[in-house]
């Protein structure tokens, strides 16, 4: 900060006149926690306040923070090449090095990576991958998206369309044409004793079938649920859904924007469920949130598809910062770092660990279900255990106390549904995170829900 910064509440009245931000409302940020630096799990803040980052900021801080290997690949980088295109024609080493990397790191079919900046854009690519893949095909008429309520996907306009939480849709409407929402598999609200899993692929099958199959070209599906609460589905799910996408030729993309790079105690989501997507969207944990960066990897069939078109049907994408030699250096020195210091697994052991802590708060009446997998856990607050009736503004409360407390966890607010859920408490601290600072997260909760009762 130079000698013309503003500091202080002079800083927060000129973020107040002049910072819209994600998610803006007034009242919200009528007393901001202004950043200064971080390290490890720990943020501190303008005044001098240190906080446990209970979400790694935005799910995606996987290393922790303030590690130096990362500043120095982008300082060393930035020195050589800042920037240059990578545009067909064009290409970079970082690019070309960290994209082998990741298909590597893939699943086994993968073959190729479209680099962009962030989840949304992401996804929007993977969008237009799958419609450009039908329509090579001569298949143009295959152009719907079906994706899951409680989905989230990013919030750019189709995007935000695949996204199935209605506060984000409110003020923006109306969704894209083509995109289309059914059951999560959500096992604590499923309705009756079936398995959430067989019901909610079959609720997928019957909209392909009321759609047509010929007119539907893929599914998007986070492995597990990030923002719509953790919800992890049923092992039935994912299986009965690779089934029922091939009997009706249609592609399935997994959004691992929060699952990819180690966070569920796997390299990539699916591989809990031991079934590959034919086409799936990163960002976040790619570069632990240091620089912005994400893409897109497909499959050896869909990179054929793409490789064999002729002049006039080339995949006209492009956006002026994919492949950036910065970002992606920044992606190899943070993929090393969860490679040499075992994070995957790590996140495996002590996610069980941090799991079974919270499940001691199960005896509070208002703690409804406690779930997750790997360093991602959620706590789903109720009124009444036994009808599992929703709680709603409880969580804020909850987050509020915890923040005095000193931890920084995320709300999902009480949902309409359907189907209806409860306010939750979601969790995804960094992944090198200790045992002491998981169990303090555990003790903070714990006393943060019963001092909101
Ligand atoms: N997909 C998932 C599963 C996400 O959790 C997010 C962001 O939280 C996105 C996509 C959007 O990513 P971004 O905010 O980088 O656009």
């Amino acid at each position: 900060m130079n000698d013309l910064m503003p500091t202080g509440d002079l800083l927060v009245a000129t973020d107040q006149r002049h910072l819209i931000h994600p998610l803006h409302h007034a009242k919200d940020h009528a007393n901001p926690k202004v950043f200064v630096s971080a390290n490890g799990s720990m943020l501190r803040t303008a005044d001098g306040r240190e906080y446990i980052d209970g979400l790694s900021a935005l799910w995606n801080v996987n290393i922790g923070h303030g590690r130096k290997e990362l500043a120095t690949a982008a300082a060393e980088q930035m020195e050589k090449l800042a920037y240059a295109s990578a545009y067909a024609g064009y290409s970079n080493e970082p690019a070309i090095r960290l994209a082998e990397r990741i298909v590597n790191l893939a699943y086994d079919n993968m073959a190729a990576v479209y680099f962009t900046t962030g989840g949304a854009e992401s996804n929007e690519s993977a969008f237009k991958f799958a419609r450009y893949h039908w329509k090579r095909l001569g298949k143009p008429e295959k152009v719907k998206i079906i994706s899951r309520r409680y989905g989230y996907h990013g919030v750019t306009l189709a995007a935000m369309s695949a996204t199935s939480l209605p506060n984000y849709h409110k003020m923006f409407g109306p969704l894209v044409p083509e995109f289309l929402q059914v059951a999560p598999p959500y096992p604590y609200r499923w309705p009756g004793n079936g398995d959430a899993g067989i019901g909610a692929a079959d609720a997928v099958e019957e909209a392909i079938l009321a759609e047509g199959a010929d007119t539907v070209a893929a599914i998007i599906a986070e492995p597990v649920m990030g923002s719509g609460g953790v919800i992890v589905p049923p092992p039935s799910y994912f299986p009965r859904l690779r089934e029922i996408c091939d009997r009706h030729e249609i592609l399935l993309i997994a959004d691992e924007v929060i699952t990819g790079f180690g966070r569920t105690g796997q390299w990539f989501g699916l591989g809990h469920w031991g079934i590959q997507p034919d086409l799936f969207s990163f960002a976040k944990g790619v570069t632990s949130g240091y620089l912005p960066l994400g893409g897109v990897v497909v499959s050896r069939h869909i990179h054929q598809v793409i490789q064999d078109a002729p002049a006039d049907e080339k995949f006209m994408h492009a956006a002026t910062y994919s492949g950036h030699p910065v970002c992606c250096a920044v992606a190899l020195a943070n993929i090393d770092i969860i490679d040499k210091e075992g994070l995957v697994e790590r996140a495996q052991v002590q996610g069980d660990r941090f799991r079974a802590g919270l499940e001691t708060l199960l005896t509070l009446p208002a703690v409804g279900e406690v779930r997750g997998i790997g360093m991602l856990a959620a706590i789903e607050l109720v009124e009444h255990k036994g009808s599992k009736a929703p709680a709603k503004g409880l969580g804020a409360r909850v987050a509020a106390q915890a923040a005095d407390r000193g931890l920084i966890l995320r709300l999902r607010a009480a949902a309409d549904g359907p189907p209806a859920s409860g306010d939750t408490l979601c969790f995804a601290p960094p992944l090198p995170t200790s045992e002491v600072t998981l169990d303090r997260i555990v003790q903070i909760t714990g006393e943060s829900i019963q001092a909101a009762m």
